[in-house]
């Protein structure tokens, strides 16, 4: 029998997909390269349910965090590891920013996720700053570790292909797509950034952001918050730390760049005042699109092509809720998208 989908990528996007069609019991096959520079890679991911800079909460959180944390849930059941860590965020605030962030406590609209400002619960080595706004329902997940598993469990069901993907091996028969012997009704992209070279989505209008990390241990440093100060500073256990991360939208190769890590160590030395250990430093491209909304769907002129992409900044948050979208708009043609992370939007 055919399969119905054929997902084009594993990284978080092609992995929660496929996930979702093996919960429902669609007949499905991934190809995905291990070659391929993923944005997925660079291991560990915040989610974070607040958009400091504007002390405002994250776009369509309410709907989005419940549908992480079950989907994230039901993998670590189903794999027997754990990959989501709840860990509260902070950030310095200003004299005016305190004020905003305490009307915002009392907003039931925020309530949910903010915590009063507190310095108590602030210790060793951030001594540069004195007020701290605090971020419930926020942390992060292993995402290197998620993939590597959830590779393993697709190559044992026999869903997964290990293949570098070329666009000139697809055909087209009878209502179906083939590539390399495998027949399917859909193709589904989840290329990260490399869908820019797509040639049957040129028309969106990617923004491929490269990102560095750098990895420390820091001996002193409290592991009981992610700090979120102009950068990140995220506990990982052991007193490593991950530092990050920066945004250049200049360059789409994945090396990482000396002077990218200076900066880094400069903003970090203004942040913290302890001695520590550089242990690694790791560079990605993250799968941004112009207006910064994932985007997905079927091709408007080819009901055969599917794309899932545009993650960006964002991928552990929004993953989960948009491949159940993704879903949805695959099995039922009727099916409405919302119009702000629909395909349509950049073709017709
Ligand atoms: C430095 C950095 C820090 C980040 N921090 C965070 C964070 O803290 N929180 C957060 O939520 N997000 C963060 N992100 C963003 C997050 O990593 C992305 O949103 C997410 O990984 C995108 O996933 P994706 O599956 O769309 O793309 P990718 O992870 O790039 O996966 C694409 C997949 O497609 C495969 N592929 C592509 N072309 C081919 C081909 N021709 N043949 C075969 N396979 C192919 C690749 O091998 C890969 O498996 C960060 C990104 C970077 C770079």
């Amino acid at each position: 029998m055919d399969n119905q989908f054929l997902i084009v990528g594993q990284g978080i996007a092609g992995s929660l997909l496929a996930y979702d069609m093996y919960k429902a019991g669609h007949k499905f096959k991934i190809v995905s390269s291990p070659d391929e520079n993923m944005a997925s890679d660079v291991a560990t991911r915040r989610y974070n349910p607040a958009i400091f800079d504007k002390l405002a909460k994250h776009w369509k959180v309410d709907e989005l965090l419940p549908v992480m944390t079950n989907l994230y849930r039901d993998i670590e059941n189903e794999l027997g590891h754990q990959f989501l860590h709840p860990v509260d965020f902070t950030q310095a605030l200003s004299e005016n920013e305190i004020r905003v962030w305490n009307e915002r406590i009392f907003d039931g609209d925020f309530s949910d996720y903010m915590e009063s400002a507190d310095t108590s619960w602030i210790k060793r080595g951030i001594d540069n700053f004195s007020l701290f706004d605090r971020v419930e329902k926020s942390g992060y997940l292993d995402l290197a570790k998620l993939l590597s598993e959830l590779k393993q469990f697709f190559k044992e069901n026999g869903n997964l292909i290990e293949a570098n993907f070329k666009y000139q091996d697809i055909g087209f028969i009878n209502g179906h797509i083939t590539w390399r012997g495998v027949s399917a009704k859909t193709i589904v992209f989840c290329e990260g950034h490399h869908a820019t070279k797509n040639p049957y989505f040129k028309s969106i209008p990617f923004i491929p952001t490269k990102g560095e990390l750098i990895e420390i241990e820091c001996e002193k440093l409290a592991e009981d918050y992610i700090i979120d100060e102009n950068l990140f500073v995220m506990p990982m256990g052991n007193s490593r730390f991950k530092v990050g991360a920066s945004y250049d939208y200049s360059k789409q190769n994945g090396k990482t760049v000396l002077d990218t890590r200076t900066n880094l160590l400069s903003r970090l030395d203004r942040l913290i005042s302890l001695p520590y250990k550089i242990i690694s430093h790791w560079s990605g491209i993250r799968p941004a699109v112009s207006d910064r909304r994932p985007v997905l769907g079927v091709h408007p002129n080819n009901q055969h092509i599917a794309v899932f992409n545009g993650l960006g900044t964002k991928g552990v948050i929004l993953a989960p809720y948009f491949a159940r979208e993704m879903m949805c708009s695959l099995v039922n043609k009727n099916y409405i998208l919302d119009k702000e992370i629909d395909i349509h939007r950049f073709l017709n």
